[in-house]
């Protein structure tokens, strides 16, 4: 039997869960997608912001399920067309969107742009619910790149094949999970979660408990 302490990912989203469950694993915690709750809701992602939604994700699951639930909110914002997809990164090419769609409408929207007019970042913004629905734990870091010409690389999800870490010289699609876990948007705001989410449970172990 695992001793990990299981926790409720809010979303249905496999590479996502797999991305955090590696970033969490420091605190020795399971993650289980929404798949394996059937009496979990369809949260209606209409904030303004990142953080609007992570909270919605968290809190309104949370209470639903009566559990700790996590869940985060993240997208691509691109300088040229002024932030956008950003919070509607997922539904970029509309309501049949799948990643394929996403990918070939950011390139024909960003078409004969030079490569120092393609910059773009992710943003990742992590909530941390309690049962009774309210937020425990919040963080948000950003992970700045460019957008390139073609897709390179199968690694990742979404945009993955077309971001370019400049410094690198390669894209998320290029790189494995490894570096990913190290340095994208999603890393970086778990980074911060993690370690406020020790101190929480080094002073409250029953913590997550129910
Ligand atoms: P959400 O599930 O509503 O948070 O939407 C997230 C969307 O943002 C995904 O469907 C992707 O299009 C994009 N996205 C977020 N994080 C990443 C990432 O790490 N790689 C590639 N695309 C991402």
């Amino acid at each position: 039997m695992s001793d990990n302490r299981p926790m409720v990912l809010g979303t249905y989203n496999q590479k996502k869960r797999a991305e955090l469950q590696r970033l969490l694993l420091p605190l020795a915690i399971e993650l289980k997608t929404l798949e394996e709750f059937p009496q979990a809701i369809e949260v209606v992602e209409d904030g303004t912001s990142f953080a609007e939604n992570a909270a919605k994700k968290a809190t309104q699951q949370a209470k639903v399920l009566g559990q700790w639930v996590l869940a985060e909110d993240s997208g691509l914002c691109v300088d040229a067309l002024k932030g956008a997809p950003g919070i509607y990164s997922a539904r970029f090419s509309g309501e049949e969107a799948t990643d394929e769609k996403n990918n070939d409408l950011l390139l024909e929207k960003l078409e004969g742009l030079p490569p120092e007019k393609r910059g773009a970042h992710y943003v990742c913004h992590i909530v941390l619910s309690n049962p009774e629905g309210d937020v425990v734990l919040e963080s948000e870091d950003k992970c700045h790149g460019r957008i390139v010409t073609q897709r390179r690389g199968t690694n990742g999800f979404g945009y993955d094949p077309l971001f370019e870490l400049r410094e690198y010289h390669r894209t998320f699609g290029e790189m494995g999970p490894a570096i990913k876990s190290l340095i994208s948007h999603r890393a970086k705001a778990s980074r911060e979660f993690v370690h406020q989410l020790g101190m929480m449970l080094a002073k409250n172990p029953a913590l997550l408990a129910k």
